[in-house]
Formats: structure tokens, sequence, C-alpha cells
């Protein structure tokens, strides 16, 4: 269990704000290092830290993902979380109870200018976008819905259409585990996404293990094409694996300033 920051709230939140207030109080903090493009020594799919083949080169996948690969065909997180950024937001703002509540705000501000800048994008590149849905929660007890909370934060910003009816979690099934590909957690509509191109919302990328199984049960019931957006991508370098370790330090010199997406950079 990593030790998750705590984050104080900037004094501007009591009185009028912006966006790029919020934006900039991420860029202080390091929390905007852009996803895109990938560093060239990554997995091609999720930008995590990759293994050297017997010959001494990087393969091309990471182990989880050379399993993904067949149920999701994009993936797109905003940018690269450290333990001590997103990561960290997301853990207070979902469980440390209603003082962590404003982190709302930061998150959803990332979250709407990337929706706005790249979603046009994505869309292009998939030659259209035909239903959009977020992982359920694996928590009941929260008593709020931190996706819908999140997407909804900036008024009159850029959001995601959700249909919350298509994807739903089984919870008589237990979670997938890390790496883990269990679509039969999730239950899926078949008619709403059968030969349909499906967008798939989460905050964090980690093991991708959530995000992988919905996506699973999405092509189980037709679905011809799932790509997966993300908030977050999350690099741990302490941890020593592969060469995680670089890519943390590649990853925390990048500037959100002029960034894109995998699409568009
Ligand atoms: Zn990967
Ligand atoms: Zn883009």
């Amino acid at each position: 269990m990593p030790n998750y920051r705590g984050f104080s709230k900037p004094q501007f939140a009591d009185g009028q704000h912006s966006v790029l207030d919020w934006m900039n109080w991420l860029d202080s903090l390091g929390a905007l290092a852009p996803f895109a493009p990938r560093p060239l020594e990554s997995c091609s799919m999720c930008g995590g830290p990759v293994g050297l083949s017997y010959e001494g080169d990087r393969f091309a996948y990471c182990a989880h993902c050379r399993a993904y690969t067949r149920s999701i065909d994009l993936l797109v997180p905003a940018v690269y979380s450290f333990t001590n950024t997103i990561e960290s937001m997301l853990h207070r703002y979902k469980d440390f109870g209603d003082q962590y509540r404003w982190l709302n705000l930061p998150l959803g501000s990332l979250t709407s200018m990337f929706v706005r800048d790249h979603l046009a994008c994505i869309d292009n590149h998939l030659g259209g976008i035909d239903v959009v849905v977020k992982i359920p929660s694996n928590n009941r007890t929260r008593g709020f819905d931190h996706l819908d909370l999140l997407l909804n934060s900036v008024e009159g910003g850029a959001t995601l259409n959700l249909d919350d009816e298509v994807l739903t979690r089984d919870h008589t099934v237990t979670r997938p585990r890390r790496g883990e590909l269990k679509p039969e957690a999730y239950d899926v509509v078949d008619e709403a996404v059968a030969g349909r191109t499906v967008l798939v919302f989460d905050d964090l990328w980690t093991s991708g293990s959530s995000a992988a199984s919905a996506a699973a049960a999405l092509k189980n019931a037709g679905a011809d094409t799932v790509a997966v957006m993300t908030i977050g991508r999350q690099l741990n370098g302490a941890n020593g694996y592969e060469n995680s370790a670089d890519l943390v330090t590649e990853a925390r010199e990048r500037d959100w300033e002029g960034s894109g997406c995998v699409v568009c950079s």
C-alpha cells in the first residue's frame, strides 16, 4: 500500500477561479506530465515498463498488455501519474471523506481540458464513437459516484455523455486482481454495443485489469472496437520493475504546454 500524500486546498478555491487556475495548481505539483508521445522504451499500449528479450531488445508490449490487446484497441491516458500526484489525489478524493471532495475541481479541470482538446482526435481515429461508458465502481458504500462528479465538476466544460445502463458491475463476482482479465465481473447490454465502437472512461490505469476486463466483456457482447480513456497512467519507479525508474525520470520532465494525445502527437 503506497503512502498517499495529502493536499491543501489552495486559497483561490474560495474565490472566483477557473480551469486554468487548477491546471496551474496541478502543474506546480508536477501532476501534468503528458502521457503522449509514449516513451520509446515503453509498452506500445500502456506506456509502462517493459522487459528485455533474449536478444536484449525491449518487448513491444508489457506482460499485461500482451493479453489486453485483444480487448482494447486504443488506450488514451491524459497524463502519467506518480505516487504523489494524480493517484494520491484520486485516493484522497474518493476515500477520505468530505474534506477532500474539492479535489474533484483539479481532477475535473484536467479531464475537461483533455476531453475538449482530444475527444475529436479519438473520435476521428476510430471512425466515430457510438457509445461512451465509464468503469462502474467496485465500491458500493461510497455514497457518491466519483467519475460522474468528476466529469461534471466544470460548469459548461467539455464532458463525456455517459450511458450508465450499458456497462454495469456484477457484484456477485469479485473484482479483477492485478493483471487479471475477468470479463465476468461486468454485465453488458449486448444490443447496445453489438457492432459498435465504444469509448470506456476510467480515472487511473495501474495494472489495467478493470478497464481490460470491462473491455473484454464489451467485446464478448459483440462490440466492434473498444477504446479506453483514462486521466492517469500510474508509474511506480520505486518498485524497480523492469525499466520503471527510467520511465519515471523521463515522464517527470515532461511539460503540459502544447501536449497531444496518443492519436495526435
Ligand atoms: Zn502495457
Ligand atoms: Zn489528440
